[in-house]
Protein backbone atom coordinates (compact mmCIF):
# COMPACT_ATOMS: atom_id res chain seq x y z
CA UNK A 1 0.00 0.00 0.00
CA UNK A 2 3.01 2.06 0.62
CA UNK A 3 6.27 1.68 -0.91
CA UNK A 4 9.23 3.69 -0.65
CA UNK A 5 11.96 3.03 -3.01
CA UNK A 6 15.40 4.47 -2.59
CA UNK A 7 14.26 7.78 -0.86
CA UNK A 8 16.85 10.50 0.02
CA UNK A 9 16.52 14.00 1.73
CA UNK A 10 18.91 16.43 2.56
CA UNK A 11 18.64 19.44 5.23
CA UNK A 12 21.60 21.10 3.69
CA UNK A 13 24.39 19.17 4.36
CA UNK A 14 22.68 17.23 6.50
CA UNK A 15 22.10 13.56 4.60
CA UNK A 16 18.86 12.33 6.88
CA UNK A 17 17.20 10.12 4.81
CA UNK A 18 19.73 7.72 2.84
CA UNK A 19 18.43 5.47 0.28
CA UNK A 20 15.11 4.17 2.16
CA UNK A 21 13.39 1.35 0.76
CA UNK A 22 9.85 0.72 2.85
CA UNK A 23 6.89 -1.83 2.17
CA UNK A 24 4.20 -1.69 4.09
CA UNK A 25 1.02 -3.69 2.73
CA UNK A 26 -2.18 -3.17 3.59
CA UNK A 27 -3.41 -3.85 7.01
CA UNK A 28 0.49 -4.24 8.53
CA UNK A 29 1.41 -2.18 11.06
CA UNK A 30 4.48 -1.11 11.16
CA UNK A 31 6.56 0.33 14.11
CA UNK A 32 9.87 2.75 13.58
CA UNK A 33 11.97 2.84 16.47
CA UNK A 34 15.20 5.11 16.22
CA UNK A 35 17.09 7.06 18.58
CA UNK A 36 16.53 10.76 18.63
CA UNK A 37 17.70 12.80 15.33
CA UNK A 38 17.76 9.64 13.44
CA UNK A 39 15.02 10.53 10.62
CA UNK A 40 11.85 8.89 12.05
CA UNK A 41 9.53 12.35 11.63
CA UNK A 42 11.44 13.09 8.65
CA UNK A 43 10.26 9.99 7.07
CA UNK A 44 6.57 10.00 7.88
CA UNK A 45 6.34 13.52 6.66
CA UNK A 46 7.67 12.45 3.76
CA UNK A 47 4.82 9.79 3.47
CA UNK A 48 2.13 13.02 3.30
CA UNK A 49 4.28 15.30 1.37
CA UNK A 50 4.63 17.46 4.65
CA UNK A 51 8.48 17.29 2.76
CA UNK A 52 10.04 16.78 -0.02
CA UNK A 53 12.31 14.10 -1.48
CA UNK A 54 15.80 14.57 -3.56
CA UNK A 55 15.55 11.55 -5.13
CA UNK A 56 13.91 8.09 -5.18
CA UNK A 57 9.82 7.85 -5.56
CA UNK A 58 6.88 7.31 -3.01
CA UNK A 59 3.83 4.95 -4.01
CA UNK A 60 0.44 5.24 -2.28
CA UNK A 61 -1.93 2.39 -3.19
CA UNK A 62 -0.22 2.24 -6.63
CA UNK A 63 0.23 5.87 -7.73
CA UNK A 64 3.30 8.20 -7.26
CA UNK A 65 3.20 10.90 -5.00
CA UNK A 66 2.77 13.51 -7.51
CA UNK A 67 4.96 16.87 -6.55
CA UNK A 68 2.11 19.14 -5.94
CA UNK A 69 -1.51 20.78 -6.97
CA UNK A 70 -5.05 19.27 -7.07
CA UNK A 71 -3.77 15.44 -7.18
CA UNK A 72 -1.13 16.00 -4.03
CA UNK A 73 -4.42 17.68 -1.75
CA UNK A 74 -6.21 14.05 -2.56
CA UNK A 75 -3.70 11.87 -2.32
CA UNK A 76 -2.96 14.12 1.45
CA UNK A 77 -6.66 13.06 2.35
CA UNK A 78 -5.49 9.46 2.19
CA UNK A 79 -2.62 9.68 4.72
CA UNK A 80 -3.88 10.23 7.94
CA UNK A 81 -1.61 12.16 10.62
CA UNK A 82 -0.92 12.08 14.32
CA UNK A 83 1.57 14.01 15.56
CA UNK A 84 2.63 14.02 19.01
CA UNK A 85 1.01 17.62 19.50
CA UNK A 86 -2.34 17.08 19.39
CA UNK A 87 -2.85 19.77 16.77
CA UNK A 88 -6.87 20.45 17.91
CA UNK A 89 -8.44 23.51 16.18
CA UNK A 90 -8.46 25.29 19.72
CA UNK A 91 -11.29 27.22 19.32
CA UNK A 92 -13.86 24.92 17.91
CA UNK A 93 -15.30 22.24 19.88
CA UNK A 94 -14.22 18.47 19.81
CA UNK A 95 -16.94 17.54 17.31
CA UNK A 96 -16.60 20.45 14.95
CA UNK A 97 -13.09 19.55 14.62
CA UNK A 98 -13.84 16.09 13.53
CA UNK A 99 -16.71 17.31 11.65
CA UNK A 100 -15.01 20.50 9.91
CA UNK A 101 -12.29 18.68 7.83
CA UNK A 102 -15.14 16.18 6.14
CA UNK A 103 -16.80 19.14 5.04
CA UNK A 104 -14.04 21.53 3.18
CA UNK A 105 -11.78 18.76 1.98
CA UNK A 106 -14.62 16.04 1.59
CA UNK A 107 -17.50 17.96 0.18
CA UNK A 108 -19.82 15.69 3.10
CA UNK A 109 -23.03 16.96 4.17
CA UNK A 110 -22.87 18.91 7.55
CA UNK A 111 -25.35 16.56 8.98
CA UNK A 112 -23.99 13.11 7.21
CA UNK A 113 -20.49 14.73 8.57
CA UNK A 114 -21.56 15.31 11.96
CA UNK A 115 -22.96 12.10 12.10
CA UNK A 116 -19.54 10.43 10.78
CA UNK A 117 -17.66 12.54 13.81
CA UNK A 118 -19.90 11.13 16.78
CA UNK A 119 -19.83 7.70 15.42
CA UNK A 120 -15.94 8.38 15.21
CA UNK A 121 -15.65 9.97 19.12
CA UNK A 122 -17.87 7.51 20.11
CA UNK A 123 -14.89 5.05 18.83
CA UNK A 124 -12.18 6.50 20.49
CA UNK A 125 -14.39 6.84 24.10
CA UNK A 126 -14.85 10.57 24.03
CA UNK A 127 -18.55 10.94 22.70
CA UNK A 128 -19.41 12.69 25.59
CA UNK A 129 -17.11 15.31 25.54
CA UNK A 130 -18.09 15.97 21.95
CA UNK A 131 -19.41 20.15 22.90
CA UNK A 132 -16.79 21.19 25.02
CA UNK A 133 -13.11 23.22 23.60
CA UNK A 134 -9.93 20.80 23.57
CA UNK A 135 -8.66 22.69 26.19
CA UNK A 136 -11.04 21.41 28.55
CA UNK A 137 -10.04 17.77 27.91
CA UNK A 138 -7.30 16.12 29.43
CA UNK A 139 -4.14 15.19 27.21
CA UNK A 140 -5.26 11.41 26.19
CA UNK A 141 -8.40 12.67 25.79
CA UNK A 142 -7.24 15.53 23.01
CA UNK A 143 -5.18 13.19 21.48
CA UNK A 144 -7.98 10.59 20.89
CA UNK A 145 -10.39 13.23 19.26
CA UNK A 146 -6.73 13.80 16.71
CA UNK A 147 -7.51 10.21 16.27
CA UNK A 148 -10.99 10.49 15.54
CA UNK A 149 -10.63 13.94 13.51
CA UNK A 150 -8.01 12.24 10.96
CA UNK A 151 -10.07 8.56 11.16
CA UNK A 152 -12.73 11.08 9.91
CA UNK A 153 -11.03 11.36 6.37
CA UNK A 154 -11.25 7.56 5.74
CA UNK A 155 -7.49 7.69 5.08
CA UNK A 156 -5.93 4.78 3.68
CA UNK A 157 -2.65 4.83 5.89
CA UNK A 158 -2.85 6.17 8.86
CA UNK A 159 0.83 7.64 10.66
CA UNK A 160 1.23 7.97 14.29
CA UNK A 161 4.53 9.94 15.01
CA UNK A 162 5.32 9.76 18.67
CA UNK A 163 1.55 10.20 19.86
CA UNK A 164 1.93 9.26 22.98
CA UNK A 165 4.92 11.02 24.42
CA UNK A 166 3.50 13.93 25.52
CA UNK A 167 1.29 12.58 27.71
CA UNK A 168 1.41 12.16 31.27
CA UNK A 169 2.09 8.42 31.94
CA UNK A 170 -1.34 7.40 33.21
CA UNK A 171 -2.78 8.97 29.77
CA UNK A 172 -0.52 6.55 27.45
CA UNK A 173 -2.75 3.46 27.59
CA UNK A 174 -6.16 4.85 26.71
CA UNK A 175 -4.78 6.24 23.39
CA UNK A 176 -2.48 3.03 22.69
CA UNK A 177 -5.66 0.98 23.55
CA UNK A 178 -7.76 2.93 20.63
CA UNK A 179 -4.65 2.41 18.59
CA UNK A 180 -4.77 -1.32 18.84
CA UNK A 181 -8.07 -1.14 18.19
CA UNK A 182 -7.48 0.19 14.79
CA UNK A 183 -4.87 -2.63 14.11
CA UNK A 184 -7.53 -4.99 15.37
CA UNK A 185 -9.62 -3.83 13.00
CA UNK A 186 -7.33 -3.89 9.94
CA UNK A 187 -6.12 -0.43 9.23
CA UNK A 188 -2.80 -0.17 7.86
CA UNK A 189 -0.83 1.92 10.49
CA UNK A 190 2.60 3.65 10.65
CA UNK A 191 3.52 4.34 14.24
CA UNK A 192 6.49 6.35 15.28
CA UNK A 193 6.99 4.85 19.03
CA UNK A 194 9.23 4.11 21.80
CA UNK A 195 6.15 2.04 23.24
CA UNK A 196 7.71 -1.41 23.58
CA UNK A 197 4.06 -2.69 24.87
CA UNK A 198 2.49 -1.39 21.84
CA UNK A 199 4.90 -2.65 19.32
CA UNK A 200 4.18 -5.93 21.05
CA UNK A 201 0.96 -6.09 20.98
CA UNK A 202 -0.02 -4.64 17.24
CA UNK A 203 3.07 -4.61 14.97
CA UNK A 204 3.71 -6.55 12.55
CA UNK A 205 7.67 -5.45 11.96
CA UNK A 206 9.76 -2.88 13.58
CA UNK A 207 12.08 -0.89 11.36
CA UNK A 208 14.83 0.91 13.20
CA UNK A 209 16.81 3.47 12.37
CA UNK A 210 19.49 5.28 12.79
CA UNK A 211 21.73 7.90 11.49
CA UNK A 212 18.61 8.70 8.23
CA UNK A 213 19.04 4.60 7.74
CA UNK A 214 17.25 1.36 8.26
CA UNK A 215 19.58 -0.16 9.86
CA UNK A 216 17.09 -3.46 10.67
CA UNK A 217 14.03 -4.89 10.06
CA UNK A 218 12.14 -7.36 12.08
CA UNK A 219 9.58 -8.83 13.82
CA UNK A 220 9.04 -7.42 17.34
CA UNK A 221 9.39 -10.41 18.92
CA UNK A 222 13.08 -10.73 17.43
CA UNK A 223 13.89 -7.15 17.65
CA UNK A 224 13.02 -6.88 21.27
CA UNK A 225 14.78 -10.25 22.38
CA UNK A 226 17.97 -10.94 19.64
CA UNK A 227 18.09 -7.47 17.46
CA UNK A 228 20.40 -8.02 14.41
CA UNK A 229 22.48 -5.31 15.17
CA UNK A 230 25.15 -3.72 17.22
CA UNK A 231 23.33 -0.15 16.81
CA UNK A 232 19.58 -2.17 17.57
CA UNK A 233 21.21 -3.90 20.57
CA UNK A 234 22.97 -0.42 22.90
CA UNK A 235 19.99 1.60 21.58
CA UNK A 236 17.35 -0.91 23.13
CA UNK A 237 20.19 -1.12 26.45
CA UNK A 238 19.53 2.52 26.50
CA UNK A 239 16.09 2.34 26.81
CA UNK A 240 14.61 -0.68 28.04
P1 LIG B 1 13.17 12.55 17.49
O1 LIG B 1 13.19 11.17 18.09
O2 LIG B 1 13.96 13.51 18.32
O3 LIG B 1 11.81 13.03 17.15
P2 LIG B 1 13.60 11.95 14.67
O4 LIG B 1 14.16 10.60 14.46
O5 LIG B 1 12.14 12.15 14.48
O6 LIG B 1 14.03 12.45 16.13
P3 LIG B 1 13.89 14.00 12.68
O7 LIG B 1 12.98 14.98 13.32
O8 LIG B 1 13.39 13.29 11.47
O9 LIG B 1 14.41 12.93 13.72
O10 LIG B 1 15.23 14.77 12.35
C1 LIG B 1 16.33 14.15 11.71
C2 LIG B 1 17.45 15.16 11.58
O11 LIG B 1 17.04 16.18 10.67
C3 LIG B 1 17.81 15.86 12.88
O12 LIG B 1 19.21 16.01 12.91
C4 LIG B 1 17.11 17.20 12.76
O13 LIG B 1 17.83 18.16 13.46
C5 LIG B 1 17.15 17.46 11.28
N1 LIG B 1 16.01 18.25 10.82
C6 LIG B 1 14.69 17.93 10.97
N2 LIG B 1 13.90 18.84 10.38
C7 LIG B 1 14.72 19.78 9.87
C8 LIG B 1 14.52 20.99 9.12
N3 LIG B 1 13.28 21.41 8.80
N4 LIG B 1 15.61 21.68 8.74
C9 LIG B 1 16.85 21.25 9.04
N5 LIG B 1 17.12 20.11 9.73
C10 LIG B 1 16.08 19.40 10.13
MG1 LIG C 1 10.64 12.87 15.66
Amino acid sequence: LVELRGVDKHFGALHVLQNIDLTVRRGEVVVIIGPSGSGKSTLCRTINRLETIDSGTIVLDGVPLPAEGRALARLRADVGMVFQSFNLFAHKTVLDNVVLGQVKAKGVKPAKAKEIALALLDRVGVRNQADKLPAQLSGGQQQRVAIARALAMQPKVMLFDEPTSALDPEMINEVLDVMVGLAKDGMTMIVVTHEMGFARRAANRVVFMDGGQIVEESDPETFFTAPKSERARDFLSKIL
